[in-house]
């Protein structure tokens, strides 16, 4: 039941300050942090993280989004907890910032619309990245992380939540 899941806080949300803001909905939740840090990725690199984006979304979605995670560093986290993959999906919200629910960090942080980013010839921008089921976690965990830049330790949490 345990599990880690990836989480990037993606450029946008590093521009507009929201780091600390975001991390503490996942820290308020009793998600431990388990591995950060800072990365400027490549288009290589973005490609082998949205591998299968084409197939699902049509290459047009990303060559934008490809073009808007190389704008500036996003940051990787490494999150565990009780079905983290689910539980950080449902503080996420879902893709749309103006279909996803008030109180997701999507939800409350942005509004736009898929129309609007289309329009605009852009990707939407919104804010977190977070891995969809457990198998994509492994591997998306051990295409960000090494071995060693992931920590075991003891939280408050599991002391006085789980
Ligand atoms: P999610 O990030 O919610 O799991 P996807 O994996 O389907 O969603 O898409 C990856 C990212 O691509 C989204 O988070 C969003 O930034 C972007 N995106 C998806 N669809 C579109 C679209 N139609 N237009 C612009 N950007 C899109």
């Amino acid at each position: 039941m345990i599990e880690r899941t990836l989480v990037l806080l993606k450029p946008d949300a590093v521009k507009r300050g929201l780091m600390g803001r975001v991390i503490s909905r996942f820290e308020d939740a009793g998600l431990k942090v388990v591995g950060s840090k800072m990365v400027l990725i490549n288009e290589e690199f973005g490609k082998k993280h949205y591998y299968d984006i084409a197939a699902r979304r049509g290459e047009k979605v990303l060559q934008v989004l490809l073009k808007f995670m190389t704008t500036g560093p996003v940051m990787a986290l490494c999150l565990e907890g009780v079905n983290a993959v689910e539980n950080v999906r449902k503080l996420v919200g879902g893709t749309e910032p103006k279909s996803a629910l008030p109180g997701t960090i999507r939800g409350d942080f942005s509004h736009i619309s898929f129309a609007y980013a289309d329009a605009q010839g852009k990707a939407i921008e919104n804010l977190i990245h977070a891995s969809g089921n457990p198998e994509e976690a492994k591997q998306e965990i051990a295409l960000w992380f090494t071995a060693e830049e992931l920590h075991s330790y003891k939280t408050a949490h599991e002391t006085h939540v789980f």
